[in-house]
């Protein structure tokens, strides 16, 4: 199954994602991410990204739809993928088909989770994230077993940099002003699934499952 999931920062989608990706046998490939192990390994995409990243706006589209294309055509996306992350503009999303046709695929479903922008603030403040797998907590609605430590892998929790208040606001109006008009671009091609994302995790995920046609 191909798969797109979308929602505003913080919404949820890199949590669900992750269990999504385990159910279904398909990667998850969460842009997000990859900026992130670039600026990590210092690469000359990673220097790039950063830029825009450090402040809360989006890395220009050239530059991530080169990156998403090269890693669409590897070859463990041949049986599906989860996509997180991209498309953030409608730019993007057009890009996006071309490079699926390119390739011979095309989306199954595009889950948008919808979380009202007031919660977002509280859940993106108190995310953590594993400095080694990527695996995300929250200190309050998820924390790990051991306080600063991976469950998964015992690394260290860090706070990522672009989820200071300050940034936080700026993602959050760039997300109303340039993502959040994909939900009816969508929704027109008759590939959107919504999802209440106001909810636990775990009801989060049974309402995708159902939406999805998974018995999970
Ligand atoms: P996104 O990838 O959409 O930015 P994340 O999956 O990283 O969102 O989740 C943002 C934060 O909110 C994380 O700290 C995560 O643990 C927490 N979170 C995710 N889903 C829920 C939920 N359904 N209820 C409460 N907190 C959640
Ligand atoms: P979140 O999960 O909180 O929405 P991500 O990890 O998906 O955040 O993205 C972090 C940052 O990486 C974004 O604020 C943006 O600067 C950049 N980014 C991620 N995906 C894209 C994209 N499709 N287009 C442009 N920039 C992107
Ligand atoms: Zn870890």
């Amino acid at each position: 199954m191909n798969i797109v999931l979308m929602g505003p920062p913080g919404a949820g989608k890199g949590t669900q994602a992750e269990v999504m990706a385990r159910k279904l046998f398909v990667p998850h490939i969460s842009t997000g991410d990859i900026f992130r192990a670039n600026i990590k390994a210092g690469t000359e995409l990673g220097q790039l990204a950063n830029q825009y990243i450090s402040k809360g706006d989006l890395v220009p589209d050239e530059v991530t739809m080169g990156m998403i294309k090269d890693r669409l055509a590897e070859e463990d996306c041949a049986n599906g993928f989860i996509l997180d992350g991209l498309p953030r503009t409608i730019v993007q999303a057009d890009a996006l088909a071309a490079v699926l046709e390119e390739q011979g695929k095309k989306l199954d479903k595009v889950v948008n989770i919808d979380v009202p922008i007031e919660k977002l603030i509280e859940r993106l403040s108190g995310r953590r994230v594993c400095r080694n797998c990527s695996q995300t907590y929250h200190l309050q609605n998820n924390p790990p077993t051991e306080a600063g430590r991976c469950d998964e892998c015992g690394g260290e929790l860090y706070q990522r940099a672009d989820d200071s208040e300050e940034t936080i606001k700026n993602r959050l109006d760039v997300y109303l002003a340039q993502s959040s008009p994909l939900i009816e671009y969508y929704e027109a091609k008759g590939l959107l699934l919504s999802i209440d994302g106001d909810q636990s995790i775990n009801n989060v995920l049974a309402d995708v499952g159902r939406g999805l046609g998974q018995n999970w």
